[in-house]
């Protein structure tokens, strides 16, 4: 059966980085800040940090996770090529499908997965988004409404035994009658229950919330277009401080007002970042069947301009939280290492480093090379921030000692 997510056709991926099968070098010794950078006029200019989680990334370059018949070699080289982009953690995405096609890319990706412990290291645990999300238009996004269903926990528990135990966050929405039954079981079996794609109304939510919900999935987003002015989920979810929220920093899925407002009222404690890449982030301008990706490299639904979900490098939603929002260096990149890591009970990996550098012309930091899993890699060149985030370009490969 032909899936729907199969975009491989259309864009091959690029070819794998030279080196791969890094030797490990356990005694090497950790860069501190202050032996980087050389000379003092470059001193604070590199920041040094640990790796990025990000918590929901569909995929990249062409390929889908949610995709059951994705090569397994192509998963290598994803995470890769996430890697470089400074993510040491992330969980892959899976959003609504049948139940056969969900567990088949689930079991997929467990394979790849189980090739390398390098690899299965990079993942932090499955993300199912959906498929108990609201099936009314908006508040749907682009799931497919003849998938959309109540997850109860039967079908929960098969899904988790073909992912090989991987799930550690599912998004849902906590109107279906069954929702507050299936909030109790996911917290129960350890699982961190998000809640998104949602038209609930205040009393819903705060009994979701009771039940164990501790996230909103990118708060201010998979809503209809037209809202009532107040109640509506946006500050509904936003006063709850029982409730983190995961916000798509990228310019288009918020714009600057509300991007600073929600970090205002979810503050440096409860704001995680996440990119939300759709499968064709860093894909060349053009049309794949139903959709198209722009000059600046934007996926939307063809014939209209309506996104189809995000193309965002991790550092440059921190970038847009400091310079958009007014956060600190150290508070935006909580946002992108301890926050997520918190949500799902674990720690950042304290021997891992990512090293930013800062470019005075455009005020933006960009990932400059790091060590991830006890293999280093450098990105060739330092892209001027601004170019990036404005247009399209071909991405220089990294290279990994
Ligand atoms: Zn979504």
């Amino acid at each position: 059966m032909t899936s729907p997510f199969r975009l491989s056709p259309l864009n091959p991926p690029p070819p794998p980085p030279p080196s791969q099968n890094l030797p490990l070098h356990p005694d090497r010794p950790k860069p501190e800040s202050k032996e980087i950078g050389g000379d003092c006029e470059n001193r604070d200019r590199i920041h040094i940090t640990s790796p990025f989680w990000d918590l929901q990334l569909n995929g990249r370059w062409g390929w889908s996770f949610s995709d059951p018949e994705i090569p397994l070699d192509v998963v290598g080289r994803l995470i890769r090529r996430l890697a470089a982009r400074g993510v040491g953690k992330f969980c892959p995405t899976f959003i609504t499908a049948s139940s056969e096609i969900l567990a088949q890319a689930l079991e997929r990706l467990g394979e790849a997965l189980s090739l390398e412990s390098w690899l299965s290291d990079r993942v932090a645990g499955f993300h199912l988004e959906g498929p108990m999300i609201s099936p009314r238009d908006g508040y749907r996004g682009a799931h497919p409404l003849e998938a959309v269903r109540a997850l109860r926990l039967d079908e929960f528990d098969w899904l988790q035994e073909r992912a090989g135990g991987r799930i550690v966050l599912v998004t849902l929405a906590p109107e279906w009658p069954e929702a507050l039954e299936t909030i109790a079981g996911l917290k129960e079996r350890g699982v961190v229950v998000a809640l998104g794609h949602t038209a609930a109304d205040g009393e819903r939510i705060a009994q979701a919330v009771e039940a164990g919900a501790t996230l909103s999935t990118h708060l201010g987003n998979g809503l209809a277009a037209e809202l009532p002015r107040h109640p509506n989920p946006i500050w509904i979810q936003g006063a709850e401080d029982r409730l983190m929220a995961s916000l798509i920093a990228d310019g288009l899925h918020l714009d600057d007002a509300t991007l600073t407002c929600l970090w205002r009222i979810k503050g440096p404690e409860r704001t995680i970042l996440v990119s939300d890449d759709s499968p064709l982030a860093g894909c060349p301008p053009g049309q794949y069947g139903p959709w198209w990706v722009d000059e600046q490299g934007t996926v939307r639904v063809v014939g209209t301009s309506y996104l189809a979900g995000a193309n965002l490098d991790l550092i440059d939603a921190v970038n847009r939280l400091i310079n958009v929002a007014g956060a600190s260096l150290d508070q935006a990149l909580a946002c992108v290492t301890t926050n997520p890591a918190r949500l799902l009970g674990r720690t950042v990996d304290p021997g891992d480093y990512v090293e930013l550098e800062w470019d005075r012309t455009s005020g933006l930091w960009s990932v400059r090379g790091g060590e991830i899993g006890g293999r280093r890699f450098r990105n060739p060149a330092t892209p001027n921030r601004r170019d990036r985030m404005n247009s399209w370009r071909e991405e220089p490969e990294a290279i990994w000692d």
